[in-house]
């Protein structure tokens, strides 16, 4: 049974990033730890009673399709109808649009808790969330009335239509089209793998689509977005849901191959001007690229929690140096592998979750004072949460199952659904790739690696007076961990230099290692913050017990001795790797 980590993601928050400094601005007066706290407990008691229960059967189950629509996996619907009943989809929206006006650290953390405990039906809403922010943005005032209220609500969901079969990764070949017909345009066009573009679980479903208005220029610049909503004042619009993939994973979550303007074309209604869709899109996908590395965060804390139920109760040979009697057997929590295993799991959760919690702290910061700083910082790290998180949470579930032995590779332990479910994540919404050129491209290379450096100092900053503060604990552990921390942002620092001069010098060569890059970068800021979170449970005023301030430090010299390291191994491909991929012909790959 899955159990949100709260005390964890309380501690992040309060203790070690202190959250509550956002209620000094008038957009966040209200926050406070009470409150965040007594938010999270519901959300809590929403994931175990409600989502967790759905989460297997939905996955034995799915979403089925008939030619009269898809209807969700059994449970989903009640399930979904208790998220809007309860006020669930209004948390993270702003106040003036009818939301609570949650930061988006408070609503970030609820989505982690409700990720971890069915990650396909979680998505329904998040896809809203996404096109909520899209419309908010860029919507008319008749648009935004007509629309947001009931999207705010969750009474109606929201999708995001953007891929197609010949434009993925690059949206610039999008063909849909859109033509003029009095107040709204005609739309007509195929989008494939739109996740819940139809389903039973609310009664309208508001899709954005990416489309090209006639005579519209070529490439990115002339792909236009519209609100095409499922059902108008007049009845059923001419769009329709053809087929549903069969997939690795999130089985309840229907992925759709959606048709619209079959007939006499699809009333689609332009948002925002015409020719800026993808980059109304690309506002909104900052948003949803966090949240998809928070998916990843939640699927890995299940399988953490899936692994440690395993560890404890299965038994399995005797202890390297235990009682070697016959009839003394050992849970396999006592064998050193084992052990290590779960170290790298957990450490690797907390490492995410204090590296995503950061990050919309600097989003939430940004909004609250317009600071510049804190917005260029959650710029540079949304492809690290993104791409790290995801990547890492395919690890993590991975080694879950190692953990379960053949018995993970059995449906009946969850622990194969997990992994399933969670590999998704490194792909949608951005591949890994497309998160390390963005990283490389947008952020590194734009500024000529400005911001990068900015947030090195910030962190170096922030490691050296929680070092200072750190009162109690193992000293000279406190002292190793710091100084592995502040050694990997040298380090970080000194490759991105170096990275910089590759891109001047070959920027293909650059691009080779960007993901390397990504991963480098990921390490380093989740495993430094690690240990700062380490240093800041060490120092006398943390308000927290010295149990839990000696179990954070010993996932914090865990990570020192067996994550960090592997930044030694990345910073050497970077350094040195892009040619032996540029010299190759492709054609003999
Ligand atoms: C279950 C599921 C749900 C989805 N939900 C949605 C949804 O709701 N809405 C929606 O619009 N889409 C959705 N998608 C689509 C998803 O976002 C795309 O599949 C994804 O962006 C990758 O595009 P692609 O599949 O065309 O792969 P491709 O673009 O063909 O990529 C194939 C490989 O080439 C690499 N590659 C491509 N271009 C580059 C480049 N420029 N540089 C480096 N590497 C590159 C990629 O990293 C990848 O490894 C969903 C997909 C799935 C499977």
């Amino acid at each position: 049974m899955y159990t949100a980590p709260i005390r964890d993601l309380l501690f992040v928050m309060h203790q070690q990033f202190k959250v509550q400094q956002l209620s000094a601005s008038a957009r966040f007066a209200d926050y406070s730890p009470d409150l965040a706290e007594s938010i999270l407990t519901e959300a809590g008691k929403f994931a175990s009673e409600i989502l967790d229960p759905l989460n297997r059967t939905g996955d034995e189950h799915g979403a089925t399709w008939s030619s009269d629509g898809v209807k969700a996996a059994p449970g989903f619907r009640a399930a979904y109808q208790r998220y809007v009943a309860d006020g669930w989809p209004q948390l993270g929206i702003s106040a003036e649009h009818g939301g609570q006006g949650a930061p988006l650290t408070l609503n970030t953390a609820v989505e982690e808790i409700c990720f971890g405990a069915n990650l396909a039906l979680m998505l329904c809403p998040t896809l809203g969330h996404g096109a909520v922010e899209a419309l908010k943005i860029a919507g008319s005032d008749a648009l935004k009335a007509r629309f947001l209220p009931k999207m705010v609500s969750g009474e109606w969901t929201g999708t995001m239509n953007l891929t197609e079969s010949q434009a993925g990764s690059d949206l610039a070949a999008i063909r849909t089209r859109a033509v003029a017909s009095g107040d709204h345009y005609l739309i007509q066009g195929q989008k494939i793998f739109i996740s819940w573009g139809d389903h039973d679980v609310a009664d309208n479903i508001v899709h954005l689509v990416l489309a090209r208005i006639e005579g519209a220029p070529a490439g990115v610049k002339g792909i236009s977005l519209f609100v095409v909503p499922k059902f108008l004042d007049a009845g059923r619009n001419d769009v329709r849901c053809v087929s549903i993939e069969h997939k690795l994973g999130i089985h309840a979550s229907p992925t759709c191959v959606m048709a619209y303007g079959d007939t006499q074309g699809a009333v689609g209604y332009l948002v925002g001007e015409a020719n800026r869709g993808l980059e109304y899109m690309f506002i909104m996908m900052n948003a949803a690229r966090l949240s998809v590395g928070v998916q990843g965060v939640g699927q890995s804390e299940r399988a953490l929690q899936q692994a440690r139920t395993w560890v404890l109760s299965r038994v399995q040979g005797r202890a390297v140096g235990g009682p070697q009697a016959a009839g003394s057997p050992a849970t396999i929590i006592q064998h050193p592998d084992v052990r290590r295993m779960m170290l790298t799991i957990k450490s690797g959760v907390e490492a995410m979750r204090a590296l995503y919690v950061y990050s919309a702290l600097q989003s939430d910061l940004a909004r609250a004072n317009g600071d510049a700083v804190a917005q260029a910082r959650a710029e540079l790290l949304i492809p690290v949460v993104k791409g790290w998180c995801t990547e890492q949470s395919n690890e993590m579930a991975s080694l879950a199952m190692q953990i379960h032995g053949g018995m993970g590779y059995i449906e009946e332990t969850g622990v194969a659904q997990t992994l399933r479910d969670a590999r998704i994540t490194a792909i949608y919404e951005g591949t890994t790739g497309i998160q390390a050129n963005d990283l490389l491209g947008r952020k590194l290379l734009r500024d000529s690696g400005a911001a990068l450096r900015e947030l090195l100092a910030t962190l170096r900053a922030m490691l050296a007076a929680a070092a200072t503060a750190a009162a109690r604990g193992n000293a000279a552990q406190l002292a190793a961990a710091h100084e592995a921390a502040a050694a990997s942002l040298l380090l970080l620092g000194d490759v991105s230099e170096a990275l910089l001069q590759i891109a001047n010098r070959n920027p293909s060569e650059a691009y080779a290692v960007s993901v390397p890059f990504l991963k480098l970068c990921g390490l380093s800021f989740s495993s430094v913050l690690l240990i700062h979170g380490a240093l800041v449970a060490a120092s006398a005023d943390a308000g927290v017990d010295d149990a839990f301030a000696q179990g954070k430090l010993q996932l914090a010299s865990f990570a020192c001795n067996h994550t960090l390291p592997q930044a030694q191994a990345l910073a050497e491909t970077i350094r040195v790797g892009g040619s032996s991929v540029t010299g190759v012909d492709p054609a003999t790959v």
